[in-house]
């Protein structure tokens, strides 16, 4: 018998309206080991009645009491940890010592930033002139939707959840139909935590049957949404007619600048990490590496070699560095990018080919890390997303074409920049169009900072006092004096 993921509602767990179900499968064995629930406009109906309820009691609560419950939930994770560590690495492939060391605690850690950064937001401010007192207040929204993407499933679910929370609104929240059991026993947590029912209602399915009716709901006051470009086009388009807010975190297609005045054996070790954790699967992954010519071959050569120490195999071993991609259609998505390349005329410098295992992971989807070379960066490599295991090569002459390689692209999420000389990194950083920009280091993460992408990859921002704005509206009093 295979495990039903129910929807949270109301603080119980219930199958969706239509009995419909859709199959989860353990990626790195292509079995299906789970249903999850498939809902539709009843069920979001039913979490819309459920939030709508819980909102005035949960809105008027003090900040700090919305705080110790967030804690709670975070203890409750916690005490869970090798259990969270082990479903989410069987539902996304991930090694399950990446999700042990990050997924899991970075989940634990946004529940607790938020319960301390909260309390600290200014819900009042004034300005007063001669004539005037302006009194400006800002409230939490009321109930508010969040959907999230397979490749960091509790991590991202999280980080939009959080924040919504703490600034007393109630939530409806849709995980990924591909990754969605972190999200359910987020649900059991909840329910210990003896989280008041219907602050958090969490809603399964896919992004036509479940995401669309939530989004298009008119009394659902924002959607924070992460995943991928074109369905964060269809989600601002459909969430226009009832004017909601509308957060966005979507693809990128990252640049990492390489100079030659680089520390060499950091930047090799970070950049092997920044193109290929989580199978490359990571929106602020390297995929277009830019090396200053100088250096290229010799880079070239180390990378190479230090790619291929990366330990592949089942993500249920503790050594596992590298496990398998998530899904059988990203798998295929990813198989034809890399026929494409080598038609567009590139050279596979390593990797290139999908990989067969005996035994457990027989039928599994893995895609041994891929390195190519020889490609304009105009070409379809270059310019599209793949979201998997496969980085370019292109050289620069100067820190102009370094510039303008990085940025002649339709994305705009995140680029690092390696080199010693501290004026040359902030002088480019400032001229790269992304939002997150790291000099010297990746994946480096101070929870108030600002987090999005500009063009495609974004709009509005994550992370820190933005997260909490987004998630209140704001009223200014004049009164005159
Ligand atoms: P996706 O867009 O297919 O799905 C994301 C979520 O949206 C899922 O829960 C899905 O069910 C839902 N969805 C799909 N269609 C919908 C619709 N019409 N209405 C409402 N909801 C809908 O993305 P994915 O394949 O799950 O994730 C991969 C993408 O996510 C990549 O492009 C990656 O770059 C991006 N991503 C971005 C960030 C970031 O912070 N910018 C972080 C992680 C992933």
């Amino acid at each position: 018998m295979i495990d039903r993921i129910y929807n949270f509602i109301g603080g119980h767990f219930v199958p969706p309206r239509s009995d419909k179900f859709i199959k989860v499968y353990e990626p790195a064995t292509g079995m299906i080991y789970a249903e999850v629930s498939n809902s539709n406009s009843n069920d979001i109906e039913d979490a819309y009645t459920s939030a709508e309820s819980a909102f005035p009691s949960w809105s008027k609560l003090p900040i700090q009491k919305r705080a110790e419950f967030l804690n709670r939930i975070a203890d409750g994770i916690e005490s869970r940890i090798d259990e969270f560590s082990e479903y989410e690495s069987r539902d996304t492939g991930k090694p399950i010592a990446l999700a042990r060391s990050v997924d899991i605690p970075r989940a634990i850690s946004n529940f607790r930033f938020f319960a301390s950064y909260g309390p600290t937001f200014k819900f009042e401010g004034s300005l007063d002139n001669k004539t005037s007192q302006n009194k400006i207040i800002r409230s939490p929204l009321g109930v508010v939707g969040c959907i999230s993407p397979w490749n960091l499933p509790l991590y991202l679910f999280t980080w939009k959840i959080v924040p919504a929370l703490i600034m007393g609104n109630t939530v409806i929240a849709k995980p990924s139909e591909i990754t969605p059991f972190t999200a359910y026993m987020l649900g059991q947590i909840c329910k210990n935590a003896f989280l008041p029912k219907g602050v958090l209602n969490i809603i399964h399915g896919s992004g036509q049957l479940t995401g669309n009716p939530l989004v298009a709901h008119p009394k659902i006051k924002a959607i924070s949404f992460t995943g991928g470009t074109l369905t964060g086009a269809s989600i601002a388009k459909k969430a226009a007619p009832s004017f909601k807010k509308v957060s966005l975190e979507m693809g990128g297609k990252n640049p990492a600048i390489i100079f030659e005045d680089c520390d060499y054996k950091k930047m090799l070790e970070t950049i092997v990490r920044s193109s290929f954790s989580n199978q490359g699967q990571i929106c602020l992954c390297s995929s277009r590496l830019l090396i200053e010519d100088s250096i290229y071959e010799k880079f070239k050569l180390d990378f190479v070699e230090k790619v291929s120490d990366l330990v592949i195999g089942d993500p249920e071993n503790i050594d596992t560095q590298f496990g398998s991609i998530s899904s059988r259609s990203h798998f295929k998505k990813i198989l034809n990018y890399i026929e494409k390349a080598k038609k567009e005329g590139a050279r596979i410098l390593s990797g290139g080919n999908s990989i067969k295992f005996a035994g457990r992971c027989k039928r599994g989807w893995f895609i041994e890390p891929t390195v190519i070379e020889g490609l304009d960066n105009l070409s379809v490599l270059n310019q599209e997303e793949i979201f998997g295991p496969v980085v370019t090569l292109q050289s620069f002459r100067s820190e102009g074409m370094a510039i303008k390689i990085a940025n002649e692209i339709d994305y705009g999420l995140s680029a690092t920049i390696w080199t010693k000389d501290k004026e040359k990194g902030q002088r480019l950083a400032n001229k790269i169009d992304a939002g997150v920009i790291w000099v010297n280091c990746w994946m480096v993460r101070d929870l108030r900072t600002p987090f999005g992408g500009m063009k495609r990859s974004g709009l509005g921002r994550e992370g820190g006092e933005e997260a909490l704005k987004f998630f209140t509206e704001q009223k200014n009093i004049c009164t005159a004096l």
